[in-house]
């Protein structure tokens, strides 16, 4: 059975993939930071599935939590086979308002987050076994840029680059590294910023006029991790109801 750690599993896009993955028979060890509650009822709402499913706290950007959050599941699981480095954080307002601190953080958890726990696992293990995916969650704004979300696009950008870059340098040993960039998908990350007037603003600019549900990234996610992917890697995807083409 193959195991896949979800960062950010405890909500939105995460907590989907985490569903995707464990009634698709993976094993998975859903990490979540602050959101204890809703990991815990994720984890007992999935008892009985084909995998089983752990949860771990790790805060993406503390590399000691993110080596003992893999060594865990080392442990539990024997290996990882699939990473989804999920967990992110938005930021939105002017460029010239933005804080270093807040620039800090933002690139922290987008951008150092998903090199702390790809390095980890590839050197607890994974990279050894030569076989594996890498989904990563980049955004269509790190595609296009967005205003006012300086801070994010240029995180969502590296994202991009980390992926095409460990791509190459993974192709060798047969582990795959692809991004997932998501186009409005209706989870807490917009709802907190987005009022219901703004929301219907943003479906104007989506020809297929509605939101993308965290169901819909999470099967491309789950696709990307399967047999049936094994040729494709370095590539950007992005479910985004025809937002950017
Ligand atoms: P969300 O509902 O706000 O959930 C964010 C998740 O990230 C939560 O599970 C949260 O865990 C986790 N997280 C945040 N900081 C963390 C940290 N330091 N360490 C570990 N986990 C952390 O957001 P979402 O919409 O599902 O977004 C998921 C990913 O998709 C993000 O990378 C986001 O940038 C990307 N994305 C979203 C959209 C969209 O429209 N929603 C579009 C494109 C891309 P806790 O609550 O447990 O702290």
């Amino acid at each position: 059975m193959k195991t896949a750690l979800v960062t950010g599993g405890s909500r939105g896009i995460g907590k989907a993939i985490v569903y995707a993955f464990a009634n698709a028979g993976y094993n998975v060890l859903l990490n979540y930071n602050r959101s204890e509650q809703s990991a815990k009822d994720i984890v007992k709402d999935l008892e009985g599935c084909d995998g089983v499913v752990e949860m771990f706290k790790a805060d993406v950007t503390n590399r000691d939590e993110v080596d003992a959050m893999v060594e865990y599941a080392v442990k539990e699981f024997g290996g990882i086979d699939v990473i989804v480095n999920n967990a992110g954080i938005s930021q939105v307002g002017l460029f010239t308002d933005l804080e270093e601190d807040e620039w800090k953080r933002v690139l922290d958890v987008n951008l150092t987050g998903v090199f702390n726990v790809t390095q980890s696992a590839l050197k607890q293990g994974m990279l050894s076994k030569k076989d594996g995916a890498i989904i990563n969650v980049s955004s269509i704004w790190g595609i296009t840029g967005s205003s006012c979300e300086v801070a994010y696009s240029a995180s969502k950008a590296g994202v991009i680059g980390l992926t095409k870059g460990l791509a190459k340098e993974l192709a060798p040993s047969n582990i795959t590294v692809n991004t997932v960039a998501p186009g409005t998908i209706a989870t807490d990350m917009i709802f907190k910023e987005y009022d219901e007037n703004d929301i219907e603003l943003i479906k104007k600019d989506i020809p297929m006029g509605r939101l993308g549900e965290a169901e819909e990234v999470a099967k491309l996610v789950l696709f990307l991790a399967s047999d049936n992917a094994r040729y494709i890697t370095g590539q950007v995807i992005s479910p985004n109801g025809g937002m950017v083409i």
